[in-house]
């Protein structure tokens, strides 16, 4: 008996011993701290028996015994797999544009484009890297001397030096055999390095090739001087668990600073399986912003490094804050719209619509929310319709100053659900323009537009003028502005933008239009969503009018965030 009740002070001590010992091995963010925690908890919870012991431990050994590497290194190919999404065409300026944007955000590596496609690609691929960015700007590459010289004259100052190495892949693309793709492999590497840049050695459908003859690839290039190593799962058929197995294995099998993971989202797996490499031991992902990339695009950036960071109690440095502007950004220079419910960066991440979630919400956010929307620079939003709780729509309008009395919160609440259950959307604007109408309330909106005259045509620049009256802050002042845009309904809104700007820094975040009915004089549906400070709202204008649409719904949407009846009532 004596024996057995000793047996766990023992473990304990050589628990703590070991705790001190490997704290200074942990290379999580507050490892350090949760070793410390958990000796004392240990010691605590002695008392408290078996149980808590076990527990104990289990979270201890998901730190101590997970295979990330000290460091993980971010490389960003929006610019380059993720524009070979079709349809997707950027310019040189707008690479450089997002160049910018991913350099300020943090990423180590930014693979600017395929410098050999055109002479555009190659004056795009140099614009970035003239620009004197932090980041490593990086060209891909196949292994042709002509393709290497392209990223040489481009002045990268790496190259992603595709080999394809799959049976598949060198038989039916290359024509080639096994062999001569180890020469290839050996002399363009060679090549590279003479050309003074930086290799990254990649080998194409790496997931679907015979392991033995990759790693002889890759031995061979390590040997002609490929500084790092990336096995690319070319079409998205690793598991999370083979992916663990398969890089965890390269891992151990080469001799080389960089090996990185490129995944592809063909079964939806590409965050997961880069997630798995990571844990083996990879020490660099490729990703793309909002997840672009062919097919079904490649794995996501934003998502692998808010689950390091969040899930996994990684250190990253990345600016995450400015994910959800990189992510719009993205959007609106490449045209492909961000799925509403996508994770962390979709417009329905941090909104909350149902009744049950928007009560728990408003005691704490913490019971709907994993992560708190500041984390990425997103907002919070409670929407109202038909799966509303009074309690949201209560504190949506308490945030405008309106204080309802139980009887028009009834029927407000009424109204809305009646809205919603005809299958319509009910925006921020629509539960407004509702409670005014209960309350009544003056219509007298902050911002009303008095005027506005758009020119347009195949041999002018469209131009806009607006004059709006500012009722609120402005106590009834005029303001106009005058301003061009690529077309017409953009010369409109960056006119509003303008008058507007002194008084109220708004964001357009998201614009969406569609024509409701067939026909050139089809009623037209414009749903905006703006922001201003940490708010967020919505608001729809449906005419015949494109401009017109547009300008009710901005114009409706900056009332919503500018309608404060507290300072009214001031
Ligand atoms: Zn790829």
């Amino acid at each position: 008996m004596a024996r057995f009740k000793s047996f766990p002070f023992l473990l304990l001590k050589i628990d703590a011993v070991i705790g001190v010992f490997q704290r200074n091995k942990c290379n999580t963010v507050g490892a350090k701290d949760w070793c410390f925690w958990w000796i004392w908890e240990s010691q605590i919870l002695y008392g408290g028996g078996w149980f808590s012991f076990v527990l104990c431990d289990v979270k201890w050994g998901i730190v101590l015994f997970s295979g990330f590497p000290e460091k993980i290194r971010v490389f960003d190919t929006t610019l380059r797999d993720g524009e070979q999404t079709p349809g997707v065409s950027l310019t040189p300026e707008n690479k450089l544009r997002i160049a910018q944007r991913l350099d300020e955000l943090g990423v180590d590596v930014i693979e600017a484009g395929f410098a050999a496609v055109s002479e555009g690609e190659l004056e795009a691929v140099k614009l970035i890297a003239d620009a004197g960015l932090q980041a490593e700007i990086c060209s891909a590459s196949r292994g042709v001397r002509g393709d290497i010289d392209a990223v040489a004259r481009a002045g990268a100052e790496s190259i992603h030096l595709i080999i394809p190495v799959s049976d598949l892949h060198i038989e039916e693309k290359l024509r080639k055999t096994r062999d001569q793709v180890l020469v290839i492999a050996r002399d363009m590497v060679r090549y590279a390095k003479d050309c003074g840049l930086i290799v990254e050695l990649s080998a194409e459908d790496a997931t679907r090739a015979d392991f033995e003859f990759l790693k002889r690839v890759f031995i061979t290039g390590v040997e002609a001087g490929a500084d790092r190593v990336v096995a690319c799962d070319t079409v998205g058929v690793l598991t999370p668990e083979r992916s663990y197995q398969f890089y965890g294995d390269l891992r151990k099998a080469l001799d080389v600073p960089v090996v990185s993971v490129h995944c592809h989202n063909d079964f939806g797996m590409a965050v997961a399986n880069t997630v798995a490499a990571l844990s083996a031991g990879a020490n660099q992902f490729h990703a793309t912003i909002n997840g672009l990339g062919e097919r079904a695009g490649n794995a996501s950036l934003e998502e692998i490094v808010v689950s390091l960071m969040t899930l996994y109690k990684l250190k990253l440095n990345i600016e995450t804050e400015k994910l959800y502007g990189i992510s719009q950004f993205v959007s609106r220079l490449t045209g492909v719209y961000v799925q509403p419910n996508k994770a962390i960066v979709g417009e329905n991440a941090f909104t909350h619509e149902s009744g049950i979630h928007t009560q728990g919400m408003l005691a704490n956010p913490a019971t709907y929310e994993p992560i708190a929307p500041e984390l990425v620079g997103g907002t919070r939003r409670l929407a109202s319709g038909k799966h509303s709780g009074s309690a949201g729509i209560k504190a949506t309008l308490t945030d405008m100053g309106l204080a309802p009395s139980e009887e028009q919160m009834e029927d407000i609440f009424n109204r809305v659900k009646t809205v919603g259950d005809k299958g319509k959307i009910v925006t921020d604007a629509d539960l407004l323009a509702i409670a005014e109408s209960v309350l009544g309330l003056a219509k007298a909106k902050p911002i009303q537009l008095l005027e506005i005259t758009v020119v347009s045509g195949n041999t002018v620049t469209p131009t806009a003028s607006v004059r709006l009256k500012l009722s609120s802050n402005g106590n009834g002042k005029e303001v106009s502005g005058a301003a061009m845009g690529v077309g017409p309904v953009d010369a409109a809104i960056n006119a509003v933008k303008k008058a507007i700007a002194e008084v109220e820094p708004i964001l357009l975040e998201q614009y969406n239009v569609k024509a409701i009915t067939g026909g050139t004089d089809a009623m037209v549906e414009v749903m905006v969503r703006m922001r201003k400070n940490g708010k967020a709202a919505t608001a729809m204008g449906v005419r015949e009018d494109i401009v017109m649409a547009s300008m009710d719904a901005v114009i409706g949407c900056m009332n919503v965030l500018t309608t404060d009846y507290n300072k009214k009532i001031k």
